[in-house]
């Protein structure tokens, strides 16, 4: 498989782009607007065709590429039936299958971080967005965010996945790349609650600053980054 994992330095946001190899149909997941050279630069030189940008979820703090791939290459943008975006081609719900140049992504509607979030499985890894972060979870506390949904994304869902399950998430900020389902579920501090009350607690205080770019993120993110 070709695979790369892009790093926005401003957002601390990966960027998935995926492929069966060299001249293959690829998808991105989570592309950021002011990368998008770099991403045009890779799908030429490895001589991609770009069938889907996918939004795991309605971002509030960076811009979607989503809208600019779209013009630029034809692909189709892709995001969960729960979306606001306008512009959006294909709207995936709960366990809908993407295919692609005899790849497949497998949704899994992961509502808490927000109303519309997605995780997205393939055989031996999951793209979490920003339900499951490595040591830690999305925020809960806008964009119709639910502590008490994500408790039941991540215990009901995600954790559920096999322990070697490969973990890439929307953000780190730590450094970190990459992880597991069994490692998150042993070391991963929001995991370790008792029950529902415990986590809905411990994510209504965490006292969090909002997104610094959510004034703009958000309203270009409801027209793909456009
Ligand atoms: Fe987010």
């Amino acid at each position: 498989m070709l695979f790369r994992q892009l790093l926005d330095h401003e957002s601390s946001t990966y960027t998935y782009l995926i492929a069966a190899g060299i001249g293959d149909e690829a998808v991105i997941i989570d592309p950021v607007k002011k990368n998008i050279a770099q991403y045009m630069m890779l799908i030429q030189q490895f001589d991609l065709k770009l069938v889907a940008a996918i939004d795991t979820h309605l971002h509030a703090d960076h811009i979607s590429a989503l809208g600019d791939l779209s013009s630029q290459l034809g692909c189709d943008i892709i995001m969960g039936e729960q979306t606001q975006a306008q512009g959006v081609d294909r709207r995936l719900k709960d366990n809908d299958q993407f295919h692609f140049g005899g790849l497949s992504l497998r949704a899994i509607h992961t509502p808490g971080h927000t109303d519309d979030s997605y995780c997205f499985v393939m055989p031996d890894r999951v793209f979490t967005g920003d339900t499951l972060f490595i040591r830690g979870t999305g925020r809960t506390d806008f964009q119709h965010g639910s502590a008490s949904d994500q408790y039941d994304s991540l215990f009901n869902r995600l954790l559920t996945l096999p322990d070697d399950t490969l973990v890439y998430p929307g953000h780190d900020y730590n450094g970190m790349t990459v992880s597991t389902i069994g490692e998150e579920k042993k070391f991963n501090p929001r995991l370790q609650v008792d029950s529902r009350e415990d986590y809905i607690v411990l994510m209504n205080n965490l006292k969090l600053s909002p997104p610094k770019m959510m004034d703009i993120a958000v309203p270009a993110n409801k027209n793909c980054g456009r």
